[in-house]
């Protein structure tokens, strides 16, 4: 097993979805990145709250073994985001973004996390993400997500980020947005451009499609009846990923594979109910039965 360090918002979340609400509800992009990854991982986070973050979502982190050295309590308000979504649940639209502590977070990572070999640029300000990034000492995989808003506000910064990381995990509008390019297929080989190795374009209900240069594989999404709240998907996707790659300390072709197959079974439950609800109530054995699932789903004699 390997060190997974995180850098990403941790956030209180204000959400509508046809199936509810809640209001400043524990979120973020770390959060759920990390709550998943401790499943797989030893995990280490580094971010910002304020002083009006509530003590019990820490303590939830905590008792996950989140290792949260890297955090600081900054004076000032927590990140707050504040979305909605449609009977599309694929895509959220954003109604409020508070940076509050994030606007001047200036990251110093403890000691024991720079030499972690596995780092996730979670969703957050790009120039936090290189930041980061540059205190590393030997990282083996280096991944990054994003959204829109630092796609529009930080382009440039993105770009300088995305040519220092092996990977990417986007979702497919924004994979298409970085692009400038409405293909899929087009958009992620032009993105491998850019500077990432292998990318991970994440399709909500539709699965998550890996490309690299001599490489294409798909796993198709876990059929749910029931899908409360997307927010986090993308993240716990991501956490189940990067947390089974570190679990096994090597990133060899099926590794990915299976690692992408570990994220989809994360974030099938993650949308099984508002904020981190359905992680919290998450055994092990769960995760392996969904895993098992997931292979029956798609094993098909030749
Ligand atoms: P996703 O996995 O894409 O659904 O991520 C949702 C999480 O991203 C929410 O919990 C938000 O708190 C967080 N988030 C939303 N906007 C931003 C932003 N601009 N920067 C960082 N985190 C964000």
């Amino acid at each position: 097993m390997a060190d997974l360090v995180v850098v990403g918002s941790v956030a209180l979340d204000t959400v509508t979805t046809p199936f509810g609400a809640v209001t400043e509800a524990l979120g973020g992009a770390a959060t759920y990145f990390s709550y998943s990854a401790s499943f797989f991982t030893q995990v280490r986070l580094v971010g910002t709250v304020g002083e009006d973050f509530p003590s019990e979502h820490l303590d939830l982190l905590r008792h996950r073994h989140v290792d949260l050295a890297g955090l600081q309590i900054s004076k000032g308000r927590t990140f707050r985001w504040t979305g909605e979504y449609g009977y599309d649940l694929n895509e959220a639209k954003t109604l409020d973004t508070q940076l509050n502590v994030f606007a001047d977070f200036k990251p110093a990572l403890p000691e024991a996390y720079k030499a972690a070999p596995f780092l996730f640029l979670a969703n957050i300000d790009p120039v936090l993400q290189l930041d980061v990034r540059r205190q590393m000492t030997r990282t083996d995989l280096v991944a990054l997500d994003t959204m829109n808003f630092w796609i529009q506000g930080k382009r440039d910064d993105l770009l300088r980020a995305l040519a220092e990381v092996d990977a990417l995990l986007i979702n497919d509008a924004e994979a298409r947005q970085l692009a400038g390019e409405p293909n899929l297929v087009k958009a992620a080989r032009a993105i491998l451009r850019l500077g990432p190795r292998t990318i991970v374009v994440k399709r909500g209900e539709y699965g998550a499609l890996m490309l690299s240069e001599d490489e294409v594989f798909f796993v198709p999404a876990y059929p749910l009846e029931s899908v409360f709240d997307p927010t986090g998907a993308g993240d716990t996707f991501a956490g189940g990923f990067m947390g089974y790659l570190s679990s096994q300390g090597k990133v060899d072709r099926q590794s990915v594979r299976r690692a992408i197959v570990y994220g989809s079974v994360m974030a099938s439950f993650t949308v099984e109910d508002f904020s981190l609800d359905r992680l919290k109530r998450l055994t092990p054995e769960d995760v392996q039965r969904r895993y098992g699932a997931f292979h029956d789903l798609v094993r098909v004699d030749l």
